[in-house]
């Protein structure tokens, strides 16, 4: 899909989990060496997450916790990866393709400026999207609330839609 031929929707999504001392750090898919964690059913990728309801925001589909209840052992220790392949299979048949997605990360720490290309390729990937297409940006607290004390990450994110081609939006 061409980018410069216009977006029909956007939506937003954020997203927030507590850190742990020994959970892997996987932040847009990628895991970041990190002496702590997010907390979740899944595996608290935050990332992702804000991108599953910025992407059904979008769409007018349920949210993240309607389409994956944390209440379904399926979902326990799901790579959230899978879960974004699910949205996309929504995405797909609400007849809309993702243009492009701008993805902020809240952490305190550690410093992702070493990991963001990492982040953008892989969101892109899964997204089947050009790199050029996503943003990934980080922002600390400044040492406020929660994140700011290292105690959380949390995600915003907002995405474009344009309708797919030949699709019709009542399918
Ligand atoms: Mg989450």
């Amino acid at each position: 899909m061409d980018a410069s031929s216009g977006i029909d929707r956007v939506g937003i999504g954020t997203d927030l989990h507590r850190l742990e001392v020994g959970r892997p750090l996987v932040l847009g898919h990628v895991t970041i060496p990190y002496d702590r964690g997010p907390v979740g059913h899944s595996d608290g990728d935050v990332v992702l997450h804000a991108l599953i309801d910025a992407i059904a925001g979008a769409a007018g589909l349920p949210d993240i916790g309607e389409m994956f209840p944390d209440t379904d052992p399926t979902y326990k220790g799901a790579d959230s990866g899978t879960l974004l392949a699910a949205a996309m299979k929504r995405l797909a048949e609400r007849g809309y393709v993702v243009v492009n997605v701008d993805v902020t990360v809240h952490v305190e720490r550690p410093k992702l400026n070493p990991y963001k290309a990492a982040i953008r390729a892989e969101v892109a990937r899964l997204l089947g999207i050009v790199v050029d297409a996503v943003s990934v940006k980080a922002k600390t607290n400044e040492g406020v609330g929660a994140v700011g004390r290292g105690e959380a990450v949390a995600c915003t994110a907002i995405a474009g839609l344009k309708k797919a081609l030949g699709v019709s939006n009542e399918a």
